[in-house]
């Protein structure tokens, strides 16, 4: 046996030796790993066995020996390529159905079962020989029908694979194209050398492929391990992190973004995989037409973010959270949640309890909250405090005549026009059916007195037009100020307005009257 063909084989060995430990390595610990571990064992298993096919077979010393191991070269070689095909495809997390697998087997299994019988049809072979100036175990073959099939179908399959893997390039996380890059590596590698073989550029008689299947099956199984693809947890993790509603950003501790999940595409459809690396802010930026509302702080910090998407304006709570690593690479979390609904109904509860659904001032609920503060402050610095009480004239015949509709109306127009006359830090609101109240903080009874009839005024000459004809409302108004008593509570001032109110009405209406004490 000559140097050069010594060579060969160890190189051919090498290939075997080396897939064949991939494979049982990778089968023993296959409880630990994904799906992607059963294409790994059954592609390094063919290679196995294609390589010592071919080790053996350059190791003959007769024709027997030279087509048995052939033979034995073709239950593993065709199997391979669309093998190493489904590897990557499953890599790229793309579905592989049982009926793909079963229809690339479909040729691999015709070819052997080809090459077993060849010596019957010649169909795979038209010659099978011994290298007529080589000698053993060099092959003079002249192929046939179905090697041509075989022989495109292998390099159609390591050549879709070498495409899927390249078109994988833009759209992988810049962390992961390393083992992109591998994968094409791994596939380019026997492509060429096939290739080279097939116009001549290997030595004669000899399949130089084998020699070469080291190279990808160390690319291969370096792509998996690094990209975590073997382990279940990583996987289960990615699931969680994809399947939750939230937007999750991952930043860099250079504040670039690494990684987001389907929850921030979906919130921010211009979000895509090239801008991996950017800096955040480039990111918002890009994302909102807006630079970032605060810093991204290294700590847990919550707050509350408006953005205008697609014309509509949303709601988000942001939570950042610092991601520690074990190898002291610190990274970000970005965190959105939509509360644009929620903050909605919120508000709308908010509003439903302090406002009037009617008038859409203040309710009786709310003015006690308010109210209640003034007085106290007031009573705390013997400041003035004033209450005006309103009760509409003779409302109930409004309702008998007009109807309930305008009755509603009256009240809104009433609501409105006082509204307008009062100025900031006076609390206006609805006291009950027809009753309204006003609390002035700092005022006395007779500048109450002033603003009451300015009100009574204002309401009696502004009527109102309704379907049923001009309607005039006037209001009887009670004014009392707190006495310069601290006992004195907000109710029982409320009181004294009301008798105030009581004589106004008792005296004939539209008119003011103050508590004078009685
Ligand atoms: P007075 O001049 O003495 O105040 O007579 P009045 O008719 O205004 O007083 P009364 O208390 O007898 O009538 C109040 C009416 O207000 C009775 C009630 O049906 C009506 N009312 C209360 N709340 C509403 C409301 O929200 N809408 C309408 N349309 N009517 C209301
Ligand atoms: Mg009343
Ligand atoms: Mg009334």
């Amino acid at each position: 046996m000559n140097s050069q063909l010594t060579a060969y084989i160890t190189l051919i060995c090498t290939s075997g030796v080396l897939n064949l430990y991939l494979c049982l390595y990778v089968f023993a610990k296959r409880h630990h790993y994904n799906d992607i571990a059963r294409f790994f064992i059954l592609y390094t298993g063919a290679i196995a066995v294609y390589c010592f096919g071919a080790a053996f077979g350059l190791m003959s010393t007769t024709l027997e020996q030279m087509t048995f191991w052939t033979v034995i070269q073709y239950a593993g070689m065709p199997f391979s390529a669309p093998l190493g095909l489904l590897f990557i495809m499953y890599f790229l997390g793309k579905n592989i159905t049982k009926r793909l697998f079963a229809a690339l087997l479909v040729i691999p299994f015709i070819s052997f079962i080809m090459v077993a019988t060849n010596h019957w049809h010649h169909l795979h072979y038209r010659v099978f020989e011994v290298d007529p100036v080589l000698g053993f175990p060099y092959i003079y073959q002249e192929i046939g029908i179905w090697y041509v099939i075989h022989g495109v179908f292998t390099f159609a399959s390591m050549f879709v694979a070498f495409l899927l893997a390249l078109s994988h390039w833009k759209e992988t996380a810049r962390v992961y194209r390393p083992q992109i890059f591998s994968l094409v590596i791994g596939q380019l590698v026997p492509m060429l050398t096939a290739f080279l073989y097939l116009i001549g550029f290997a030595p004669q008689g000899i399949d130089p492929v084998p020699m070469v299947l080291w190279v990808s099956s160390l690319l291969y199984l370096w792509a998996i391990h690094s990209s975590r693809m073997f382990s279940i947890m990583p996987i289960a993790k990615d699931t969680i992190f994809n399947s939750i509603n939230d937007g999750v950003m991952v930043l860099d501790e250079s504040c670039r973004l690494i990684e987001f999940n389907h929850g921030s595409r979906s919130m921010f459809p211009l979000l895509n995989k090239s801008m991996f690396g950017m800096d955040f802010n480039k990111v918002w930026f890009e994302l909102s037409g807006d630079s970032f509302p605060f810093p991204l702080e290294t700590s847990v910090v919550t707050k509350e973010l408006k953005l205008t998407i697609d014309g509509s304006e949303r709601i988000y709570q942001v939570r950042t959270s610092p991601l520690h690593h074990a190898n002291n690479r610190n990274g970000l979390l970005v965190i959105f949640t939509e509360i644009t609904e929620l903050k909605m109904l919120q508000l709308k509860l908010e509003h439903q309890a302090y406002y009037d659904e009617l008038t859409q001032i203040f309710n009786r609920r709310a003015f006690f909250q308010m109210a209640e503060q003034d007085f106290a402050a007031a009573q705390k610095v013997s400041s003035p405090f004033t209450i005006i009480l309103m009760d509409i004239d003779h409302f109930k015949s409004v309702n008998d005549t007009y109807g309930h509709s305008v009755g509603d109306q009256v009240l809104m127009h009433v609501a409105k026009a006082c509204e307008k006359q009062l100025v900031e830090g006076m609390i206006f609101a609805r006291y009950g059916g027809e009753e309204f109240v006003l609390s002035l903080m700092g005022c006395t009874a007779y500048e109450g007195e002033k603003l009451a009839d300015q009100l009574r005024k204002h309401i009696a000459a502004q009527p109102l037009l309704t379907p049923e004809g001009v309607l005039t409302v006037t209001l009887s108004f009670g004014v009392a100020e707190a006495a310069e008593d601290p006992e004195e509570t907000l109710n029982q001032l409320l009181i004294k307005a009301d008798k105030a109110l009581y004589s106004s009405k008792r005296e004939g209406r539209n008119q003011v009257q103050v508590y004078a004490g009685t």
